[in-house]
């Protein structure tokens, strides 16, 4: 991509109507755009991102066993009535046609998928079944200050998984913990992102959260630092000691954090007001067991930022970065032009997504904008670098910049780095 051509051009200044680092960093340097609080517009670098960030969660779920589908926004009111939810929940968007009818626009989708799923499961044999979607979601978010962390309008993958009894449905949504896992490795945020127990509403005992320890966090989490999961600050109450090796609550460490996921038991809150049921193997008629599954994926993305900046700009993870390289040309001499170029389509031939800085502008407003950007390598063309037969290669994370020669064995060696592992296949 040439970045003379690319929309999005990166602002001088940090936005003066945002708090948050994620925000002033993803405005600043041309991912997103505010439209109004809340509510962001994907700007083509910022899109590439949320669609790497997409990817690895469809190949994790995939792997055990997710079929993708997609579900509608807009709900009729009805659905929301069947489960009591259409008065009960805060930040459900309503609003009405003009012949009167009502709607919902999906806050979560259990209402439409509960239904939709008694299409095809009759029989034990139908199950276990694990359906999933990326979908916008819209919630009447009234604290929406924190970019996008904590969007009004937000794209998330919701998971339900669908099962014959408890044994069955605990051995799926262990599956699903670790799936995530892979996920926060590959997304750049495992390790700073811990297993946490949380509330599980009135019908379970525990809901499970995947929290990142971050100072930008809203949750507070308390961290047992001796076995690394945590337990949700608002049940630290009930709890009293580790819910996982049984230390005070007085050695927990107090911590801030994202919740970037969560995995939640159902039970049969959603199959019995639809009759979602099954036949056993003597034909007598059960309940179907639930779980759903989310993560927000502009969350995600908010919290690789914050977790991975410093105070030029971003400094993506490989495996989610908009392009892998930064080349850029220091010079309008038609001999370096020719020499940049060339490595340009050389590196795209690799098959290393490239972002080439051919803009008229001086070296100084280059590097600085490299910078905020925030791809993992730069890889600087001069008239220096040229005459000397050299090239400067530069990681994003390290301080110093290095002299290299063979270009393409670097960015080969680089190439094996990113291509991390996916989930084994079951
Ligand atoms: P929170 O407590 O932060 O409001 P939640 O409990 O409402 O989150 P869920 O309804 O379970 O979250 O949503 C699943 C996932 O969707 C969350 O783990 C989070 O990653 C993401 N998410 C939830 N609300 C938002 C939001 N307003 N903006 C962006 N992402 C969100
Ligand atoms: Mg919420």
């Amino acid at each position: 991509m040439f970045q003379s051509k690319l929309f999005g051009k990166t602002l001088r200044d940090p936005p003066k109507d945002e708090q948050s680092i994620n925000a002033r960093l993803l405005v600043q340097a041309g991912y997103v755009e505010k439209l109004m609080a809340g509510v962001y517009s994907f700007l083509p670098l910022g899109l590439r991102v949320l669609n790497k960030i997409e990817n690895i969660i469809r190949e994790e779920i995939n792997v055990i066993g997710g079929q993708e589908l997609l579900l509608p926004a807009l709900h009729p009111r009805e659905a929301w009535e069947q489960t009591g939810r259409w008065e009960t929940v805060d930040d459900l968007y309503k609003l009405t046609d003009s012949s009167g009818r009502d709607f919902a626009l999906g806050a979560t989708h259990e209402e439409i998928i509960t239904p939709l799923a008694k299409r095809d499961i009759s029989s034990y044999r139908d199950l276990p079944l694990a359906l999933y979607q990326f979908q916008t979601k819209f919630r009447m978010e009234l604290r929406a200050k924190s970019g996008l962390l904590r969007g009004r309008e937000f794209m998330m993958k919701d998971l339900y998984s669908f099962h014959v009894n408890e044994e069955d449905f605990n051995a799926y949504y262990k599956k699903v913990a670790d799936a995530y896992k892979k996920i926060f490795n590959r997304t750049g945020i495992g390790e700073r992102t811990v297993f946490t127990f949380a509330s599980g509403g009135t019908f379970s005992k525990y809901s499970h959260e995947f929290q990142t320890l971050t100072s930008a966090g809203e949750d507070t989490i308390y961290l047992c630092e001796h076995c690394g999961v945590a337990v949700n600050g608002e049940i630290i109450d009930e709890q009293k000691v580790c819910p996982e090796c049984g230390r005070p609550k007085d050695d927990l460490k107090i911590e801030k954090a994202i919740e970037v996921g969560n995995i939640f038991p159902l039970k049969t809150k959603f199959s019995e007001p639809f009759k979602l049921t099954y036949k056993d193997e003597k034909g007598e008629d059960r309940p179907v067991l639930m779980g759903c599954y989310g993560i927000g994926l502009g969350r995600v993305t908010g919290t690789i930022v914050e977790v991975h900046h410093d105070k030029e700009g971003i400094c993506w993870p490989s495996a989610v970065a908009p392009y892998q390289v930064h080349l850029v040309r220091l010079s309008d001499e038609p001999e370096i032009v020719k020499q940049a170029n060339a490595l340009y389509e050389k590196i795209n031939k690799l098959g290393l997504d490239v972002l080439y800085d051919d803009r008229d502008a001086s070296a100084g407003v280059k590097l600085k904008d490299a910078d905020l950007i925030g791809l993992p390598l730069r890889l600087v063309v001069s008239d220096k670098t040229v005459k000397d037969g050299v090239y400067e290669l530069k990681e994003r994370m390290s301080s110093r910049a290095r002299v290299v020669k063979d270009i393409i064995g670097e960015i080969d060696k680089y190439k094996t780095f990113i291509n991390q592992p996916i989930g084994k296949t079951l």
